[in-house]
């Protein structure tokens, strides 16, 4: 289907941008366009107003202090060839990266663009959330730091006011000799999560699993036990899928995650030194 009309601003600064989402609250930010324009040309989505945010400096990935710090408007290509990425403990980042869509949705794709439109079976969140990521939005009023556990409120809910941007996502970095992975199994026909798993081990901590695909947003497991967790889960089914055999398949790639980070663990011991 063709969207409906839509007024287009290709800001030139990230004031320019703010100050056109403050001074219309049917206006949408438009990154790379890979999930909005979708949600337009079914009209689920009709903005009155674009402001494409893609010519603004906000792309790029670099470790500063305690923490890594990335550009809302990386894409996933960039991040699968990024050096700080190499690092084991991170492995679950750039797991997710690597196993996003095609090269042509990678290209375009961008990572602040995936975690505010908050698709309940998307990668990033999942392996974001296991790394403890926080988000750095900007409006008007200034800026403010949310973890990315507050940020996603639901199936394609987030805690973004409407004037406000991403700018950027903060991963801190894990504790030496961690380590951290992320597997999904895929949806044959569109490549999303049926179900994905990322987890983070890190010495003297519980490790931490996050899912996606399996119910109305990306949650935690409690502890290390996978199995008793996913007991209790509210999980998501459909034909595809029923509940129960996504259940299973949950606890399958938890304990592959969490496998895989067990030995990058080992690999980021050696890492550091
Ligand atoms: P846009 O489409 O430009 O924007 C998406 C939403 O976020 C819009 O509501 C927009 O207003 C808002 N937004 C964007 N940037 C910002 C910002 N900086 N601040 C505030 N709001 C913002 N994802 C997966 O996780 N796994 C997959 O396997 C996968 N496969 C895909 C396959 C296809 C064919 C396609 C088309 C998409 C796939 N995706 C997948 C989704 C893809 O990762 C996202 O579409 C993409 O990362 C979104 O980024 P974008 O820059 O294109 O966002």
């Amino acid at each position: 289907m063709i969207p409906a009309p839509a007024t287009y601003l290709r800001a030139a600064s990230l004031d320019e941008a703010l100050a056109a989402l403050a001074a219309d609250p049917e206006a949408k930010v438009l990154a790379g366009g890979h999930s909005l324009l979708p949600v337009m040309k079914l009209r689920i989505a009709r903005p009155s107003l674009l402001v494409d945010i893609g010519g603004l400096d906000l792309a790029g990935v670099s470790s500063v202090g305690e923490a890594l710090r990335i550009g809302a408007l990386t894409t996933w290509d960039e991040l699968t060839r990024s050096a700080e990425l190499e690092r084991p403990a991170l492995g679950a980042f750039a797991d997710c990266a690597h196993a996003i869509g095609d090269l042509q949705v990678r290209n375009r794709g961008t990572i602040g663009g995936s975690l505010a439109h908050a698709d309940p079976s998307a990668d990033a969140p999942a392996a974001l959330l296991a790394l403890g990521a926080e988000l750095e939005l900007r409006s008007p009023r200034g800026s403010r730091t949310v973890p990315l556990a507050e940020f996603l409120r639901g199936p394609f809910t987030t805690a973004l006011e409407l004037d406000e941007i991403v700018t950027e996502i903060i991963v801190p970095h894990p504790a030496s000799g961690a380590g951290s992975a992320y597997v999904k199994v895929e949806h044959p026909a569109s490549g999303f999560a049926l179900v994905g798993a990322a987890a983070l081990v890190e010495p003297d901590a519980t490790s931490v699993v996050t899912l996606t695909g399996i119910g109305a947003q990306q949650f935690a497991l409690a502890g290390n036990d996978v199995t008793a967790s996913l007991a209790q889960a509210e999980i998501y089914g459909d034909d595809f899928a029923p509940t129960e055999y996504r259940r299973h398949l949950a606890g399958v790639v938890a304990r592959r995650a969490l496998d895989l980070a067990k030995t990058r663990a080992e690999e980021d011991a050696r890492w550091q030194t």
